[in-house]
């Protein structure tokens, strides 16, 4: 545009002043967008969001949703708050925001890319509140948006294959397919933890098919072929999974478990609700009775779309639903509902998914006779964490307790697994079992830290656990043992008096 306008100017001085200032309004223009654009890894995100409701209509004739979801945020600092920061996935457009009085809110909107993930780009929304929220107050808004789910393949998240397709359609947070407060950048919106929040989902969609999700089905209501399917979340959640397709269901009326599945998996099904009720029993007669246990659900999803687990609800790829040989994936997701939330700031989740992959391998042996199995997934995962220390040197250095501030929950599986592989047969099973269900039973309604873990297993074992969790929970001398390769049973004699 700036050459044009000078090719029409005849002062030759004129055009060479104005080209200059074209020039340097543009280098001015690319320097700011450039700083909009960045800057945002330095951001801390304050806001938590507390409740979420979310209206969604699939139109599956144009591909595409609609969306009006009303966000709570809670402000917990001192610092009054006069933005709200949004992320939405990157062909989903913001058409409105209003306030709780349902005035409209300005916001901007920008497609971006995250500042440490370039390949991911996301519609980054700014809305300025008239008010700021101050310490302690919570804020409603309602913002309405629609438009496509093409995927997020590019970004390497090759599961990601969220569209509207009457087939099989997803809406969850992988796909950025609702707002969630945050900014594009992963090391912020990490940082800012897990969110806790409540939420009721209404999906409305043709009559001919079924919404799935993980909470409680409050209602399912019929008008003019179309179906409004509304689930309210059962336990605080972190996410909205929400899949609809031309669904079975069956249930365990008995122990609240449901299964939905693919027309052509209703066997499957079957094994899979069994192998969940089997499982059930067994931890209930380790653990002791689940507290308000309102059910858990398994949501059948095609293959290659990635299994998810929330906290009442496992999305399952449908290969767990045609061989028994999968089956251990249900005992690890039931095996979390005894678990106990963990309340350090950035939890090491050693003592939920450790024992979640012990109790896999464990449940295999007595369920399905499966004979070795702990062993066998001992050494399997004490090959994977040497592979990782040879990559990495510091997950050689970094002891289990500090794992979520060093950013190496991973190894919580691993390592995680091992500890209490050791911890088992230093206690025996009894003695083992009456620690977790104790704990359980102890800390269920407060939740816990990995520090009140420990102690709480060192009061109730009859053996002496000092020295065993020094080196296993605050020290390393337990990377040595993995990577030097000491049999479980050596580990296991260093403990004993
Ligand atoms: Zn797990």
């Amino acid at each position: 545009m700036g050459s044009k306008t000078n090719k029409t100017n005849q002062v030759g001085k004129i055009s060479v002043r104005l080209t200059l200032v074209c020039v340097l309004l543009i280098v001015c223009l690319i320097s700011v967008s450039q700083l909009q654009a960045q800057g945002f890894s330095d951001k801390e995100l304050i806001l938590k969001t507390i409740d979420y409701k979310l209206d969604l209509k699939i139109d599956y004739e144009n591909e595409k949703i609609l969306g009006n979801c009303q966000l709570t945020v809670f402000n917990p600092s001192e610092q009054p708050i006069r933005h709200i920061p949004l992320t939405l996935y990157r062909l989903l457009k913001v058409t409105s925001v209003k306030d709780g009085q349902r005035v409209d809110l300005s916001f901007t909107q920008q497609v971006l890319s995250f500042e440490d993930w370039e390949q991911l780009q996301v519609n980054y929304i700014e809305v300025s509140l008239k008010n700021p929220i101050q310490q302690g107050e919570r804020k409603t808004i309602s913002i309405q948006y629609q438009g496509y789910l093409l995927g997020y393949s590019e970004t390497g998240m090759r599961y990601v294959k969220d569209r509207v397709d009457e087939e099989f359609t997803i809406i969850r947070p992988d796909c950025k397919a609702y707002p969630e407060v945050g900014y594009p950048s992963w090391k912020v919106n990490r940082a800012a933890g897990l969110q806790s929040f409540n939420y009721l989902v209404n999906v409305t969609v043709p009559e001919s098919l079924v919404v799935a999700n993980g909470g409680k089905l409050v209602s399912r209501v019929s008008t003019n072929g179309l179906v409004t399917y509304s689930y309210r979340n059962i336990k605080p959640a972190w996410r909205i999974d929400v899949a609809i397709a031309q669904y079975g269901i069956l249930e365990d009326k008995v122990n609240m478990l449901r299964v939905f599945h693919f027309q052509e998996d209703k066997e499957g099904a079957r094994m899979v609700l069994d192998a969940m009720r089997k499982t059930m029993e067994l931890f209930t007669d380790w653990f002791g009775p689940l507290r308000d246990s309102q059910g858990f659900a398994v949501i059948e999803i095609p293959e290659g779309y990635g299994s998810q687990t929330d906290v009442t609800c496992i999305i399952q790829t449908r290969s767990a639903f045609q061989s028994k040989e999968q089956l251990y994936q249900f005992y690890h997701e039931i095996s979390h509902l005894w678990g106990v939330e963990a309340r350090d700031p950035l939890p090491s989740r050693f003592e939920s998914e450790g024992l979640g992959m012990f109790l896999q391998y464990l449940a295999q042996e007595k369920l399905e006779n499966k004979k070795g199995a702990l062993e066998k997934g001992a050494q399997r995962l004490s090959a994977s964490f040497r592979q990782k220390c040879q990559k990495n040197p510091k997950c050689r250095e970094v002891p289990i307790i500090d794992y979520g501030k060093e950013m190496l929950t991973d190894l919580s599986y691993s390592k995680g697994m091992i500890l209490f592989y050791v911890l088992y047969k230093l206690v025996g099973e009894d003695e083992f079992f009456k620690i977790m269900g104790t704990f359980y039973q102890k800390y269920n309604q407060t939740g816990a830290t990995s520090d009140d873990f420990v102690n709480h297993a060192k009061e109730v074992s009859s053996v002496d656990l000092t020295k065993f969790f020094e080196e296993w929970v605050y020290g390393t001398e337990s990377s040595e043992y993995i990577i030097n390769e000491i049999p479980i049973e050596e580990i296991v004699k260093k403990y004993r008096w």
